[in-house]
């Protein structure tokens, strides 16, 4: 579920917090195997409690009614108890556990090593969290006392049913000619019932926490996914089919889930079939989240994209996604071999020639062909304590080998040479114009040399388009683009004016 749930959801504390709690209802002895023992222990304590009622209702039913009373209220305290710690303990600290385990493994973390020790992040971070752990410890105690006062309610109520079965039972020895033998039995009879019975109510309340739990895990699997019902036809394609791509923004708004911000407003924008958009803009301006609209990360919160005509809605997501070949910022690598972090899929679903190809046109050939393992390297020290971790520069050409193997319809470039040296930007755009060529690109870059390839330029500010065109347009519209290229333009001039 975690793996295929709205990517918006992986960013909802709501439903990071579910999962957290969901995932009780999988451990051993809680959610559904919790319920099943309970459940055959329950039966079990059921056949005792009628065996020794029975016997002990031939001498005096009213120790049964005090028996059953008593067991009751047991049960009512201990119900309670489990079900404030679930609200209040289990529930209330499920964002707690979260935090904590992000302390945890960011301590582990090779990611996150080299800054800790260099910015000497240890102490503060240690104290943010011995706090998330002051507020646990705190929790803890209330828990703790709770189960205490419980604990003392149920001893007492225990107590009282003891002597009350005594009184009882000595009494029927003293006046009733009860002999000791009998006695003794009898003794043995009420003690069997009384654990029976509370054991039974114990076990009824441990269920009722279970189904709690299974509730939890239920909500996690049914929350609500955005995809459209394909089979209940709200959606029209299972299968998108098209030999060309044209996407169109009408009246775009959008503003991530839990956010009052406009990131995106009022877009309109065409990008024509087998065209090339460039994307500009400062930092924060929204061209990624474009892209993430386009992709159908996200859903637009106001107006609509369109596919050659047809809400991108209509279109099976997963199917949808596959049109898309993209190279993000920040390129994640996994801890698979180099092979697979290219083709993205198993062994016998890869052809390794392929990946190779594609190594060598994105230039990272050279650096893995080094490794005894070549491309069977594994990536990350995970696995293997051989494994190679690349620089910035060298995942953005894994990015580039992967998107050059998926060999799809409509790239989506986002700062793909950010990390790039030189050279290897100009191989890189090369490569791009081999791989763009009758396909749809968008591209979004900072650096404005780079887009004079593309048939068109948008320039984003504040999540609105405010300029539009070729880069011939623009520069001689003389607005924010043609400031923006000459402020770029003037690092690479000298004094007298010319390129270096
Ligand atoms: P750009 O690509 O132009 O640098 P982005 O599209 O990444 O800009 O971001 C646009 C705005 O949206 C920024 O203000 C950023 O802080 C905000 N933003 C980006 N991602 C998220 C997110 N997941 N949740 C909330 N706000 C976000």
């Amino acid at each position: 579920k975690s793996f295929t749930t709205d990517f918006k959801n992986m960013e909802n504390p709501d439903f990071l917090d579910l999962i957290e709690r969901s995932k009780h209802a999988m451990y051993n002895y809680q959610g559904i195997s919790g319920y099943c023992r309970r459940g055959s222990n329950i039966l079990s304590n059921i056949v005792l409690v009628v065996i020794a009622g029975a016997a002990i209702a031939v001498i005096n039913p009213l120790i049964i009614l005090v028996l059953v009373v008593i067991s009751y209220f047991i049960y009512k305290i201990l119900d309670s108890t489990m079900e404030w710690t679930k609200v209040n303990f289990r529930d209330a600290m499920s964002s707690n556990f979260r935090k904590n385990y992000y302390f945890s493994s960011t301590a582990r973390d090779f990611k996150y090593a080299k800054d800790i020790r260099l910015f000497k992040m240890q102490d503060f971070i240690e104290q943010t969290w011995k706090d998330i752990n002051t507020v646990y410890y705190a929790a803890c105690k209330k828990n703790h006392r709770k189960w205490v006062m419980c604990e003392a309610k149920m001893s007492f109520l225990r107590l009282f049913q003891n002597l009350l079965l005594y009184v009882v039972l000595i009494y029927m020895v003293l006046n009733k000619g009860m002999s000791i033998s009998d006695f003794v039995l009898y003794i043995g009879l009420v003690a069997s019932f009384s654990t029976a019975m509370t054991d039974m109510f114990c076990n009824m309340v441990w269920m009722n926490m279970n189904r709690m739990e299974l509730d939890d895990f239920r909500t996690f699997m049914d929350w609500n996914e955005d995809k459209p019902d394909i089979e209940k036809g709200q959606g029209v394609s299972k299968n998108i089919g098209l030999k060309q791509f044209e996407f169109k923004f009408e009246n775009v708004s959008f503003k991530y889930p839990g956010h009052e911000k406009y990131v995106l407003k009022n877009i309109n924008l065409t990008i024509e079939a087998g065209s090339k958009l460039a994307v500009v803009g400062i930092n924060g301006a929204g061209k990624t989240t474009l892209t993430k609209l386009l992709m159908r990360l996200y859903e637009p919160t106001e107006g609509r994209i369109l596919l050659n005509g047809v809400d991108v809605k209509k279109y099976d997501r997963d199917i949808y996604f596959k049109i898309f070949a993209p190279v993000f910022q920040n390129i994640e690598i996994f801890a698979f071999p180099v092979w697979q972090n290219i083709s993205m899929k198993p062994e016998n679903e890869t052809d390794k020639n392929r990946t190779m190809e594609a190594l060598e046109r994105s230039g990272l050939d050279e650096k893995i062909n080094k490794y005894e393992n070549k491309i069977d390297t594994m990536l990350l020290r995970i696995f293997d304590p051989n494994g190679v971790d690349l620089s910035g520069g060298e995942r953005q050409r894994l990015a580039m080998a992967r998107a050059l193997y998926q060999n799809r319809e409509v790239l989506v470039l986002d700062e793909p040479t950010a990390a790039l040296d030189a050279l290897a930007e100009d191989r890189m755009y090369q490569e791009f114009n081999q791989m763009v060529k009758g396909k749809t690109a968008i591209f979004i870059s900072h650096r404005l040399s780079s887009t004079r390839f593309c048939d068109k330029i948008v320039m984003f500010e504040d999540g609105r388009i405010i300029e539009e065109g070729t880069h011939e347009q623009l520069i001689n519209a003389n607005g924010k683009y043609r400031n923006m290229f000459q402020v770029q333009a003037q690092y690479y001039k000298d004094k007298e004016g010319e390129v270096c």
